[in-house]
């Protein structure tokens, strides 16, 4: 089973700002298509502010999932803020009875859905997320089940955020959420085998 600790934390959040900062303009294309074109934009303020958390020395795993929380939640802003905040905040709170990873995202995972009220197939970030805990425990997580994961957001019909607004016009567009939060498990994988 794999745990978090403060190593792989910094390492994962380190790789996903990487990431991020890369993809920036390729995330806010793809919101651009069914959003407000700012998905990149907000993700990579975030993850700037994110990586200033660790600026403060000796932080247990779950005072540091709080800063990050804190972080995403004040300088994403839009949808995203908020339900990347509620998944890494609930994380750090429950980071101080369990560091099991697989159950640390099964609780984020249920903080954005309680938190944004979208169920599987809405087309949302949430279409990644479900599916990451059992991926994990099972040991199945893979760079390319987690594009799969993202890919399938495509041909659905966006029934939360700003997508939503477009109905059957959605369909047949990648939802930037999912494809930042594909890159977020990726940034795990990459930094469990750093
Ligand atoms: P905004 O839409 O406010 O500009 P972003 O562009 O940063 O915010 O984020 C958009 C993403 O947020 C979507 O692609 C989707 O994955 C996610 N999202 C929006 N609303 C919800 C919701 N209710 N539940 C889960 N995810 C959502
Ligand atoms: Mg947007
Ligand atoms: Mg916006």
């Amino acid at each position: 089973i794999s745990m978090l600790d403060e190593t792989l934390l910094f390492k994962w959040m380190t790789e996903f700002d990487h990431q991020i900062q890369t993809d920036k303009a390729y995330l806010s294309g793809l919101d651009a298509e069914i959003g407000d074109g700012d998905h990149g934009d907000n993700m990579a303020r975030g993850m700037s502010a994110v990586m200033h958390t660790f600026k403060t020395p000796n932080q247990s795993v779950a005072e540091q999932l709080k800063a990050i929380a804190f972080a995403l939640i004040s300088k994403v802003g839009g949808a995203a803020g908020p339900l990347y905040g509620s998944a890494f905040l609930r994380m750090s709170k429950a980071a101080v009875d369990t560091q099991q990873l697989d159950q640390l995202i099964q609780i984020g995972a249920d903080a954005i859905a309680d938190r944004g009220g979208a169920n599987f197939g809405d087309k949302t970030m949430l279409d990644v997320w479900a599916y990451v805990p059992a991926m994990l425990e099972h040991h199945t997580l893979s760079s390319a089940g987690l594009a799969q994961l993202a890919a399938h957001t495509k041909p659905m019909q966006a029934k939360k955020g700003r997508a939503s607004y477009l109905g059957e016009r959605s369909v047949g567009h990648l939802d930037p959420g999912a494809v930042s939060s594909q890159e977020l498990f990726q940034a795990l994988l990459k930094a469990q085998s750093a």
